[in-house]
Formats: C-alpha cells, sequence, structure tokens
C-alpha cells in the first residue's frame, strides 16, 4: 500500500535529518558555527554533501532547541549566549550533576563505574588530539551515562537538553589555554573517587570540572585579547 511507502520515504528522510541535525549542533558546541553569524542552507548543505531540505529541517529542530534563529530569505543565525545564560544553564547543571554524583558513589556497583573507564579515556583521547567533536561526543555519553546510573531517565534526558542548550562554550578556551587534557582527566580521577566510595570527594570534583567547563581559569586571560562578537544594542 501506499501508506506504507510513504512512511519508509520519511523515515529515510527523518534519519537524514537526524543526522544533519547532530553534524549541526557538533559544529556549533565547537564553535566552528559562530554566534551571531547567519547560514544559508545551501551553503552548509554543500558543505555536508546533502540537499538543502534536510538541512532547513535540521536548523528547525536546532531553532526549537533554541540554538538558531530563522532569518527571512537568508537561512539561520547562530543565537549569541550572554554570560548570564551560560550561569544560569552551568548553575542547573550544577544542582543536578553534583548531588546525583554524590548518590550514584554511593550505590553504584564497580562494576557499573568500570563500564565507564572506556568513555573516560576517550574523552583523554580526543583532547590530546585536540578534537573537540570527538571530545564532546564522549564527554556527553560519560556524563549521561553516570547520571543514568541514579536511576532516573528524565534526570539524565534534562541534563542532555541543557548541554544542548549552553553548548559548552568553555571548551574551545580549554582548548586554547592547553588545560584540555587536564579537564579531560577530571573523568578518569572522578572514576577513582567514586570507586573508592568517597561521595564527598566526588561532589568536589564535578563542583569543579563544571565550573571549569564553563568558564576556564586561565583560558580566560590567556583569551583575553581575543575578539568576541560584538553584541549590538537590542540585539537578544
Ligand atoms: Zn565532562
Amino acid at each position: 500500500m501506499n501508506g506504507l511507502r510513504s512512511r519508509k520515504l520519511v523515515s529515510v528522510q527523518e534519519r537524514l535529518r537526524d543526522q544533519v541535525a547532530n553534524a549541526l549542533r557538533a559544529a556549533l558546541i565547537a564553535g566552528e558555527l559562530r554566534p551571531g553569524v547567519t547560514y544559508s542552507a545551501s551553503t552548509l548543505a554543500a558543505e555536508y554533501g546533502v540537499s538543502a531540505t534536510p538541512v532547513r529541517e535540521a536548523m528547525l529542530d536546532l531553532a526549537h532547541e533554541g540554538l538558531v534563529e530563522p532569518v527571512r530569505n537568508k537561512g539561520f543565525r547562530v543565537t549569541e549566549l550572554s554570560e548570564r545564560d551560560l550561569d544560569e544553564f552551568t548553575e542547573i547543571r550544577a544542582l543536578i550533576e553534583i548531588p546525583t554524583v554524590g548518590k550514584v558513589a554511593r550505590s553504584a556497583t564497580r562494576e557499573q563505574l568500570g563500564a565507564l573507564r572506556p568513555t573516560a579515556e576517550e574523552i583523554v583521547a580526543a583532547a590530546r588530539a585536540g578534537d573537540l567533536v570527538g571530545y564532546l561526543e564522549a564527554d556527553r555519553r560519560f556524563h549521561l551515562g553516570l547520571l543514568a546510573l541514579a536511576g532516573n531517565s528524565r534526570l539524565a534526558e534534562t541534563v542532555g537538553d541543557l548541554r544542548k542548550r549552553s553548548r559548552l562554550h568553555g571548551l574551545a578556551g580549554l582548548a586554547e589555554a592547553g588545560t584540555l587534557v587536564a579537564s579531560a582527566r577530571e573523568h578518569t580521577e572522578l572514576l577513582d573517587l567514586m570507586l573508592a566510595g568517597d561521595a564527598a570527594a566526588a561532589e568536589e570534583h564535578m563542583r569543579r570540572h563544571l565550573a571549569h567547563v564553563r568558564s576556564p581559569r586561565g583560558a580566560r586571560e590567556q583569551g583575553a585579547g581575543r575578539r568576541r562578537p560584538a553584541r549590538k544594542p537590542g540585539a537578544r
């Protein structure tokens, strides 16, 4: 029947849309697509070797997440996040992730925690290679995998959403400051503390880790001469 056939076509199209959306999210998070700049769907389509339709659809998904905003007849502008926006996202992550790490340190088995070690090591390898997109992908799996051990899937989903929105701006700063590898090692150190059953130290470690990603010390000073995107009066 026609119904089945068209459903299959839709699913193929949807998969492409999701793939493009994921690639665009990664480029946004890594800062390859820059805040305040407008990108046309056709330009991005050429870049990714796909047609403009899935790019437009993916961009609508990102617009829904607040990452870009449509610009009539031009494409999509990457949303500029204020320092306050970033502080607020980080604060919510801290409220969720810090106590959850303590809870998981008390409840998880050695096997559950051990299963996260390869991912923690992937983060370190990506940091050494200067691969920001690879870093973020593994970092996402690590943090959400750890939170999932608390047994509340909504909690991990919420943090996943906050990560998309905040784009982990600090990461490029960490890379520039040469502290990306140290920040990556915080994941294996965190696992060690949790395996030792030291919930308080694990919580403190997570607190420092989230603060580093938000506002890398040293990266700030070293990057101070860097041009920031100009904020026009009245711009959001
Ligand atoms: Zn992390």
